[in-house]
């Protein structure tokens, strides 16, 4: 019976698990997770007979005193590779004159992590160890253990070798460095090394505590159900057995098709939470893999094209002023343009004025910048260079570019700010705040339609959105009656908008999409923001006194309130009853396709929505999902094509909880 128990604890909380990191989406909540495993552990602890090595519980670490050597089952080769179109081209016309022409390849991103090899026996992992020189490398299976998107245990009793890249997510990467910053640590030089950093602790609980994860590439089944013939199905069928797979991989017909993904995951690698350094490309077949075999350290049958490096420097032309929509003044850097990883950069980010003041950047030197994840590069660095200390130092300016206002400090915040209400660069950057898709989410109103209506005086605040008419927007160039209706109605339907929409849109300092949901879940309407005290506001889970202190301020302002009043009366409902009832799949973008057996597509599509994510018609590159049915048709081969992931039924089912 308690046997019983924790076998049931046990899978439960593998699958969730599974959900969690392998698919990145989270079944239950974080508390609902720990009472589970809570009891689970209790268990283990009272009945340790019953343990078993595939329980979450034996994810946690322990000490240990080195690193064992091991040699490789299998020997880890490296991969030829090249920055050069043509050169890929060379090494398919080789292949071509062996097997004929066509002959299929797969595209994988080439993952810029650590590489291990992985033991399973049996269905259960067994043991795993770094790459080391590929023959030789060191056995660190206590760490790898505490890593979750790595299964303890298959879907399937089966005996498999898998490689695998261990990387660590841009964004956990910044918030470990910034907590070591904080501590008086050293921080990483990149998400590589506090992967390798974290992947080679002998404390074991430390490396528990970093935010790992891993993509599988490469299967060596050695017994299992099936025996995949391509690597392509090799790659799904290590999906079902429950390991976790990057989703940006395709099948291509030839080299122009991989050249193809080469080139568009050049530009859109910076969209990626992890980073990549090139793709890799295989010959799909595997007979064929093994018909040309190796080279003294490499595969024939695969070969890697590598990226053009992320950071370059060149010369900072001007320092430029910006105005956000807090009022907030922030410098860019105008740039001599330079090429940088596909594409010409001229702007760069120069975060505030105390950065500039850190870094010591003058007009008139050399920057290094750096390409990350986000839209605009950054410059990281002052090149060392002589002219340097001729070029006179950066002083901040002390007026409003835009109106002229004296510039403000703000105890606590390191910006400067423009406080004139009626700044015309302020009024601009909160229009386009308001549409923008963390916001209000008006997607067809976009930035040159505002810089229209406010030029034309039609639009000031947001509130004067909801007083155009479609005659109103009739009075813009090149806009018809089709647009313009959308236009209209896509405004007039926001008023339904959650409460929470409405406190991101607004426009208080510091508080983001995410901090108004937070406070929304606590506050759940308008009264209770105008009643909250800064203490009541400081003791929500994840607001600090800081932020406490702006959103009590922006409530107790007379003019905010009087612009709240005006929003109410014009028919915003403020009303968190049409959100969705949890946000388990928020942000998620779900393609419904074929016949599914246990609900009608119109059923599964409101099981989505109740829980926070969308639906389409089409698939695209922004779909997270498809779930395929019966009879699925050309959007399971778009989806395949695209690399989005396709859930069954089944998975389906389990992901929303019922099954
Ligand atoms: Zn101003």
């Amino acid at each position: 019976m308690i046997q019983e128990r924790i076998k049931n604890l046990r899978d439960k909380l593998n699958r969730y698990s599974y959900n969690y990191y392998v698919l990145d989406n989270p079944l239950i909540s974080d508390f609902e997770y720990d009472k589970l495993y809570k009891e689970l552990e209790e268990l283990e602890r009272q009945n340790p007979l019953f343990i078993t090595p595939d329980s979450p519980t034996q994810r946690v670490g322990g000490i240990s005193t080195g690193f064992r050597e091991v040699k490789h089952k299998y020997r880890l080769y490296s991969l030829d590779n090249t920055y050069n179109y043509d050169e890929l081209r060379k090494w398919y016309e080789k292949i071509t004159k062996e097997f004929g022409d066509n002959v299929e390849l797969v595209c994988e991103l080439k993952i810029d992590g650590l590489a291990i090899a992985l033991a399973y026996k049996n269905g259960i992992f067994e043991s795993g160890a770094t790459r080391g020189n590929g023959i030789i490398g060191e056995e660190i299976t206590q760490n790898l253990r505490t890593i979750k998107a790595i299964p303890l245990k298959l879907f399937e009793d089966a005996d498999v070798e898998v490689r695998g890249e261990i990387y660590m997510p841009k964004t956990s990467f910044e918030k470990l460095n910034e907590e070591n910053l904080k501590n008086g640590e050293k921080p990483f030089a990149n998400p590589r090394n506090a992967a390798a950093g974290s992947l080679r602790q002998l404390d074991s609980s430390i490396t528990a505590k970093r935010d790992l994860s891993m993509f599988t590439y490469t299967p060596i089944i050695e017994r299992a159900k099936k025996s995949p013939k391509t690597h392509w199905d090799g790659i799904q069928y290590v999906k079902e057995l429950g390991f976790k797979i990057n989703p940006n991989i395709r099948l291509v017909k030839d080299i122009e098709g991989a050249i193809d993904f080469c080139k568009y995951w050049d530009t859109e690698r910076f969209n990626l939470d992890y980073a990549t350094d090139g793709v890799v490309i295989k010959v799909n077949n595997l007979a064929y893999q093994n018909e040309l075999g190796y080279t003294s350290r490499a595969p024939k049958w695969a070969t890697a094209f590598k990226f053009p490096p992320e950071e370059i420097s060149t010369t900072l032309k001007d320092i430029e002023i910006g105005l956000g929509k807090t009022g907030a003044v922030t410098p860019v850097a105008v740039l001599e343009p330079v090429n940088l990883a596909g594409s010409v950069v001229s702007r760069a980010s120069l975060h505030n004025f105390d950065e500039i003041k850190r870094l010591d950047v003058r007009i008139g030197d050399r920057v290094l910048i750096k390409k990350a994840a986000e839209i605009i590069p950054k410059v990281i660095k002052v090149c060392d260079s002589d002219e340097h200390e001729g070029l006179p130092i950066y002083t901040p300016p002390t007026v409003c570019p835009a109106c002229g206002e004296q510039l403000r400090e703000i105890e606590g915040e390191v910006n400067l700010y423009c406080t004139n209400p009626n700044c015309p660069d302020v009024l601009r950057a909160k229009l386009e705040y308001w549409v923008s898709k963390e916001a209000m989410d008006i997607d067809s109103v976009g930035p040159s339609v505002i810089e229209k209506l406010y030029n034309l005086g039609l639009v000031k605040s947001p509130i004067d959105f909801y007083k155009l008419t479609i005659e109103d927007f009739l009075k813009l160039d090149l806009v018809k009656e089709k647009s313009a209706t959308n236009m209209y109605n896509a405004i007039q339907n926001s008023k339904k908008k959650p409460l929470s929409k409405f406190i991101t849109a607004i426009s208080i300092r510091n508080v983001g999409k995410e901090t108004a949901e937070l406070l929304t879940g606590e506050l759940p309407t308008l009264e209770d923001f105008k009643e909250a005290t800064i203490e009541k506001l400081s003791s929500i889970d994840g607001i600090g006194d800081k932020i406490a202190k702006n959103i009590y301020e922006f409530f107790h302002n007379e003019h905010n309130l009087k612009t709240i009043e005006e929003f109410k009366q014009i028919g915003f409902s403020f009303d968190n009853a049409s959100a969705p009832k949890t946000d388990e799949l928020a942000g998620k973008t779900f393609v419904l396709t074929g016949t599914l057996q246990s609900m009608t597509r119109d059923e599964a599509s409101d099981i989505i929505k109740s829980k926070g994510g969308k639906t389409s018609s089409s698939v695209s590159k922004k779909t997270t999902f498809v779930i395929a049915g019966e009879n699925a048709g050309s959007k399971l081969d778009k989806a395949q094509d695209l690399g989005v992931t396709i859930l069954n039924e089944d998975e389906f089912l389990f992901m929303v909880g019922k099954k």
